[in-house]
């Protein structure tokens, strides 16, 4: 038999429940007690969580729990607000700066190992690179950080050298290209012409120039070679009527201004001086004495690249110059014979047509 204790009565389980959250929420708007509950609430955590099994399954609740949490958009966007915040503050820490670049680099390693992640990652970054060079500024920094950089790493020759070998290389595919070629040269003639008004860049490049063709003269072929391009390309212009006119005129009036600039005592000292000379040169086709400035020189091998008939020159030299070497070896004809021979023709008043002077009678020879 049961017996029941007077003034107290048997509550039931839900009752009691009831009670202890009453009790415990009243006991909370005591703000001591909330700290007191805090702080006992803190050690037991940590206490807890020296237990490895605990703290494992406590990372699991917390990973569920947001998950849940942040399909919520309205938990989602403060929380990236609280993340990029935070983030940035941590970031104002220059050793936490360099951590993270170092776990970046390292995971970003890692992953470039696999094909599947760098290829849409090249993409990605080929697409980024488009779009961030059309703003003008970018572009800008861009070339400066570009150039900065290239010339630290240029200082050092290990960088310097296969550098200028890949340029060496690129350069001579592009030139490949007529197009490229093309535009390079008109790049180059335009850079030049700009350099070239600067006087501290004109007169250096004279002096190189000078030296450099000085230089290649002194090579007997090269200067062979240079006279025969020059005689080519003055013999095609002077095929156009045109030119030729112009550099007739041209020769006239130079030779009007020579005359001009010269004063009557100069060239009555000229007249002296000639006729002093006496006519020694004898036209070895006509047999005529001529004073030095009545006669052309040419090269006995000119004649000879000429296709004549045979033994033609043999009869306007009037077998003079036979056994004579013939490279090196010059002729003075007077202008009219020298006029008929290089055209193939033979000149009327020449040797060969009986026109010989007679020996001159030693009274009449001049005496000095
Ligand atoms: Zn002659």
């Amino acid at each position: 038999m049961l017996i029941r204790m007077p003034g107290r009565r048997k509550k039931s389980d839900s009752q009691r429940r009831k009670e202890a959250k009453e009790k415990s929420r009243n006991l909370r708007l005591d703000e001591e007690y909330r700290e007191r509950e805090q702080e006992r609430d803190t050690v037991a955590r940590e206490k807890a969580r020296t237990n490895a099994e605990y703290r494992v399954q406590e990372q699991e609740r917390n990973t569920a729990a947001h998950q849940v949490a942040r399909q919520s958009e309205s938990f989602r966007t403060p929380e990236r607000n609280r993340n990029r915040i935070a983030q940035q503050v941590a970031r104002a820490d220059e050793e936490y700066r360099v951590q993270e670049q170092e776990r970046d680099t390292a995971a970003h390693q890692v992953v470039r190992q696999n094909e599947s992640f760098r290829t849409p990652e090249r993409n990605r970054n080929r697409i980024a690179q488009q779009v961030a060079r059309a703003d003008e500024e970018y572009r800008v920094q861009e070339q400066e950080r570009d150039t900065a950089a290239h010339q630290v790493a240029r200082q050092n020759e290990s960088f310097r050298t296969p550098e200028r070998n890949r340029n060496r290389i690129a350069q001579q595919v592009a030139r490949a290209d007529e197009e490229y070629r093309v535009q390079e040269q008109e790049r180059d003639t335009a850079a030049h012409q700009v350099a070239r008004q600067n006087e501290s860049f004109r007169t250096p490049e004279r002096t190189r120039n000078r030296a450099a063709q000085q230089s290649v003269r002194a090579n007997q072929e090269y200067r062979q070679m240079e006279q025969e391009k020059d005689t080519e390309a003055h013999r095609t212009k002077r095929q156009d009527p045109i030119k030729r006119r112009l550099e007739f005129d041209r020769s006239a009036e130079q030779k009007r201004k020579r005359v001009k600039s010269i004063s009557y005592e100069e060239l009555f000292a000229s007249y002296n001086q000639e006729i002093r000379q006496q006519p020694s040169f004898t036209c070895p086709c006509c047999g005529r004495l001529l004073y030095k400035n009545q006669t052309t020189v040419v090269k006995l091998e000119n004649l000879f690249a000429k296709d004549f008939e045979n033994d033609f020159l043999k009869t306007v030299l009037n077998n003079k110059l036979t056994g004579l070497p013939v490279v090196s070896t010059k002729v003075s004809f007077c202008h009219t014979c020298k006029n008929h021979i290089t055209n193939g023709r033979l000149p009327r008043l020449s040797i060969a047509n009986g026109f010989k002077f007679p020996t001159i009678p030693p009274e009449l020879k001049v005496t000095t």
